[in-house]
């Protein structure tokens, strides 16, 4: 953040407890009660704000949406029992039959079967384009609903200039959505972009702790007060109390985690080039595109032929292998198991993935114990 205080402070401020607690009380009750009539049909007829019932709102809850808002500089904020929830609440909320989504490729693999299993069969027209699509064509987005954004894209890394793509959307009326979840609002703040939508698997970085299941949309009052009355109320997939507590702890140590993903990132990139099994590195960095601030943890690379991954992956000893990402430990997700996924239609194999591929968590073990890992088990892979 370059104005105001840091947001680790921010965070901090926020929790204001009349008995001077200071974290968020865990509010395990499904439904709030009225002192008298009157009170009770105020409320019903909108008249005033007390929590009704926790499908639609609760106080820690509300915690959580109150920092994730601050986080990202938006107006508020709504959260979801999922990631992929917060995605097909938002784009449920907003699109009808007929409209269009532009989608980049390589976008996270579920975000792609939503959009091709549930969206296309309902009349919604999807299309897919490469990040240079975006920012090099100014018309790509003419008569185009929503523009769905990754920056990074998943599993490629590929960046993207989002204030460029912002403007030519703001030019034909497009609405842009991005999913933050790589960079976290410490690295970037779309909003402050120029991009009206931004949503988190708050799983990943949010957390910190893989111990939750969690996403969170942050937007302009109006954006958040359509979701919040339709899918949110109407869908249903609200955020548990208990989980909304999990979060704004994660919330407090978010800067501190994300330094130290970086650093370990910084480190592996630099050894990572001089490795001759490596032919590719795919880490964006800090400034690589404007508003981005920094290298997350979570990266692939590219091996030659000469590297047998399944050797590889099973030399290892700190690295787990899994899927997610983001957490307190190490991780690999090969390519290779992504592409053999089973009867799903996949971005991956639409858009190409090489198979000498892996992806890396770099998580929040010693840099130097995670270095060692990774190199004794590649010296250990030749095919
Ligand atoms: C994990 C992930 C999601 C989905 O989030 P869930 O919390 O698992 O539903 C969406 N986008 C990205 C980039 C992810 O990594």
């Amino acid at each position: 953040m370059s104005d105001g205080p840091q947001l680790a402070t921010l965070l901090a401020s926020v929790l204001d407890d009349a008995d001077g607690a200071v974290t968020p009380p865990i509010v395990q009750s499904s439904l709030f009660s009225f002192e008298n009539y009157q009170a009770f049909e105020d409320r019903m007829a909108g008249r005033t704000t007390q929590p009704i019932y926790t499908r639609i709102q609760n106080p820690t809850v509300a915690a959580f949406e109150g920092l994730m808002a601050k986080a990202e500089q938006g107006d508020a904020a709504v959260a979801f029992a999922s990631g992929i929830a917060a995605i097909s609440s938002t784009l449920l909320a907003h699109v009808q039959p007929g409209d269009q989504i532009a989608c980049i490729e390589h976008v996270y693999p579920d975000t792609f079967r939503f959009f091709e299993r549930m969206l296309r069969p309902f009349g919604v027209q999807i299309t897919y384009h490469p990040v240079s699509a975006f920012e090099e064509d100014a018309d790509l987005l003419k008569g185009v609903k929503f523009a769905f954004l990754e920056s990074p894209s998943s599993v490629v890394f590929a960046p993207m200039n989002l204030p460029l793509v912002a403007e030519h959307a703001q030019r034909h009326g497009t609405i842009t959505m991005i999913d933050n979840s790589w960079a976290s609002p410490v690295f970037q703040q779309p909003l402050t972009l120029g991009i009206d939508i931004v949503i988190h698997s708050a799983s990943k970085y949010i957390s910190g702790h893989s111990d939750t299941v969690a996403g969170v949309v942050v937007s302009s009052h109006d954006h958040i007060a359509r979701i919040r009355d339709l899918t949110l109320s109407l869908l249903g997939a609200k955020l548990a109390p208990f989980e909304a507590f999990l979060l704004t702890r994660g919330l407090r140590t978010l800067s501190l985690r994300m330094r130290q993903h970086q650093e370990t990132a910084n480190l592996f990139v630099d050894r990572l080039a001089a490795l001759p099994q490596v032919r590719r590195v795919n880490s964006p960095g800090a400034n690589i595109v404007p508003g981005l601030k920094g290298r997350s943890g979570l990266m692939s690379v590219e091996f030659d032929d000469n590297v047998d991954i399944p050797k590889f992956a099973d030399a290892l000893q700190h690295f787990r292998l899994g899927v997610s990402w983001g957490g307190f430990e190490s991780l690999l997700l090969p390519a290779s198991v992504g592409l053999a996924q089973a009867g799903e239609q996949n971005s991956m194999q639409k858009f190409g993935v090489s198979p000498n591929l892996v992806r890396l968590s770099l998580g929040l073990e010693d840099a130097e114990d995670l270095w060692a890992d990774f190199s004794t088990a590649l010296s250990q892979s030749a095919a």
